[in-house]
């Protein structure tokens, strides 16, 4: 039998017999392979495992377990999705389901305004569960648009993409739905369900299973608000049981971390229409915020920066003359004075820090000359694009400018990642993924001056033994950088610090300094922030801990409660105590009794509840509960005070997050 040659991904080359499919090879590679396989790569297009193999062919064998396998396997389950719905409601029309990260969802219109339930929900996914054990195979067809109208005559969302495709006025390729070129492609299994799609899907409806169908949304057609308001299941799929387990425990973690509900709950901070993407701090919130600002001081203090604020509102000339105008313009907000002079609101603070170190004839000996400001910057953002804290248009960077010379590159951004590494870990986080970005193709600079650049920002990591990502071409078109991404507790990953060479803003803006040979010579600067926004990094604290923050960090750390009005002097004895020491504690005199007074200081998150009553009057003693833990300890308020101090001051992370 004539044979066919076809190359693979380790450059191997594999024979075999002609007529050959993706099928046929991976079970020729191996048992766990073909078990595996859910579609094909071929000279780089996804095809089904049933296309037949051709000489000379570079294939690869896609499992479910990578992304592009995931995918294949998502949107699979959700033409089953379609499939079951359309076999339970008669009169069904299905309009799109595309796979989305993690999942996938499908568009529907029942009959008669009819609408989903949770138990509809149920019903769908044993259909489902069904179809997949029937292992029905799917089949794929390519035909006319004209035959294809005929054949989803029924369906007029899809009736309606047949037409849009075929005048062109929709492009196949961002659609999903349907193949290029005049032909019009769809799949079939079962007895007779078909579905407009390009494919590729996996062989047969038994590769499935490890899903789950999440929520009901409405959703229009095409995302007009003009057209029909469908109803959108959404779903999850996996590769394994053990997979999904974990993908459904992560979203229950997630929302029971949710710092917006947190927010709330501890009576943090709010939003409202007026200000979209704004926050409006509380008390408790804008003491953590400002916790978190005196830290950063202390520790920037300590490294040799100097705290300096440049204003919010500059004209329009210097946000040009720095590029920003015409780079940024678009997420930049804007006013105009009664004399028609355009001012910006601050989006970023260098340019105004480079005025700082212009404002002075500056020598080498001043280098290097480090900036820092809480410097509050509003952007533009879509509010679609908007997040609680973790996505908004107005927040606080810990942003400094670092003056210096090529010399002094390495020194200083060994110190930057130092002093991010040691803020981290005070904060809680350990896991620690670094990113070094290098010269993009569209840059400023000459190679020369990036190559030192680069180095001297690889040389700072080398010497403190920190190993890092590269992702070659990423950095921005200014210089160099290097990015720094936290874990959580539930794994999931946060970029918060930044370090950026820049060898473009100070010669723009005209910044110089006197050199050792008595010429004026372009400082190089950079940029750096640790926390990056201080709001988008209380949601990231607020979620790591589920709420509940070190004791150092907690906005309210003590409360003292009585249990009988006969302890009310006591009480405020102790209050005041604590306070003179420095803690923020407070007072709950309430007239309540003492397990609801614990039980609502326990879902503010309060870290420590001091009950007294009768006995500890008597004996001058204080009963200590902590967050999170059972029973309480009997001290004497002098044993507590230290207790708490030494915790306090040690910044101690009892808390893990992990828990509570
Ligand atoms: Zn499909
Ligand atoms: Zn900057």
């Amino acid at each position: 039998m004539a044979e066919i040659k076809v190359t693979l991904p380790d450059d191997s080359i594999r024979s075999l017999p002609e007529g050959s499919t993706g099928i046929d090879l991976a079970a020729d590679v191996g048992r766990s392979l073909a078990k595996a396989a859910v579609a094909l790569n071929v000279n780089g297009e996804t095809k089904d495992l049933s296309e037949p193999l051709s000489e000379g062919d570079s294939v690869s064998i896609i499992t479910q377990d990578t992304e592009d396998g995931l995918h294949v396997l998502r949107h699979s389950t959700a033409h089953v999705l379609a499939q079951a719905v359309l076999s339970i409601w008669e009169g069904a029309t299905y309009a799109i389901g595309p796979p989305i990260k993690d999942g996938f969802y499908y568009d529907f219109e029942l009959p008669d305004g009819v609408t989903f339930t949770e138990d509809d929900l149920i019903n769908i996914e044993k259909r489902m569960n069904e179809i997949i054990k029937q292992d029905q195979h799917f089949e794929r067809y390519e035909i006319s648009s004209e035959e294809a109208l005929e054949l989803f005559e029924d369906h007029r969302f899809k009736k309606e993409i047949i037409e849009r495709v075929s005048t062109g006025e929709i492009d196949s390729e961002i659609s999903n739905e349907v193949a290029a070129e005049g032909t019009i492609s769809y799949y079939k299994n079962g007895q007779d369900f078909v579905d407009l799609c390009t494919g590729p899907h996996v062989p047969s409806t038994g590769k499935l299973g490890h899903f789950a169908l999440q929520k009901v949304a409405g959703a229009y057609w095409r995302g007009d608000e003009k057209q029909p308001m469908l109803q959108r299941i959404y779903g999850t799929a996996w590769s394994n049981e053990k997979e999904l387990k974990q993908y459904l425990h992560r979203l229950e973690e997630a929302e029971r971390r949710d710092h917006r509900r947190l927010g709330r709950q501890m009576d943090l901070f709010h939003f409202q229409d007026e200000a979209v993407g704004a926050a409006f701090w509380h008390t408790n919130g804008w003491t953590l915020f400002r916790t978190l600002i005196e830290y950063m001081r202390g520790r920037q203090n300590d490294t040799g920066y100097q705290e300096v604020n440049t204003p919010e509102l500059m004209s329009r000339e210097l946000w040009e003359a720095s590029g920003h105008w015409d780079t940024f313009g678009e997420n930049m907000f804007t006013s105009q004075t009664e004399d028609e002079r355009i001012f910006a609101i601050k989006p970023m603070n260098c340019p105004g820090h480079v005025q700082i170190f212009k404002n002075e004839l500056r020598s080498y000996r001043d280098l290097p000359f480090r900036l820092a400001e809480f410097g509050k910057v509003h952007r533009y953002e879509p509010s679609g694009a908007l997040h609680g804290l973790m996505r908004v248009r107005a927040f606080t960077q810990d942003d400094a400018h670092i003056f210096c010379t090529e010399d002094q590159i390495t020194a200083e951004s060994g110190a930057v990642c130092q002093l991010l590494l040691n803020i981290y870990s005070d904060m809680g986080f350990d896991d620690i993924v670094i990113k070094f970005a290098d010269r993009p193709e569209r840059r400023v600079g000459e190679d020369a001056v990036w190559d030192r650049a680069e180095d001297a920002l690889k040389k700072s990591m080398a010497l403190l033994g920190l190993d890092y990502l590269h992702n070659p071409g990423e950095g921005a078109f200014y210089g160099p950088k290097i990015e720094f991404v936290l874990r959580d507790a539930i794994g999931r990953e946060w970029q918060c610090g930044t370090l950026q060479v820049d060898l473009n803003l100070p010669g723009r803006l005209g910044a110089t300094y006197i050199g050792e040979d008595g010429k004026r010579h372009t400082p190089v600067l950079l940029h750096r922030a640790i926390f990056g926004s201080l709001e988008r990094f209380i949601g990231i604290l607020l979620e790591h801990y589920a709420g509940n923050l070190p004791l150092w960090l907690s906005p309210l750390q003590i409360v003292v409660a009585t249990i009988t009005s006969d302890a009310d002097d006591y009480a405020s004895e102790v209050v005041n105590r604590l306070r003179e020491v420095g803690l923020r504690a407070d007072l709950d005199l309430r007239n309540e009794k003492i397990n609801f007074k614990v039980r609502e200081h326990s879902l503010s998150k309060i870290p420590a509840i001091i009950a007294v009553g009768k006995r500890e009057v008597d004996e001058q003693t204080v009963s200590v509960r902590r967050l999170g833990q059972k029973g309480q300890r009997v001290m004497s308020l002098d044993d507590a005070t230290k207790v708490f101090i030494a915790e306090h001051e040690s910044r101690a992370i009892v808390s893990d997050g992990a828990t509570g």
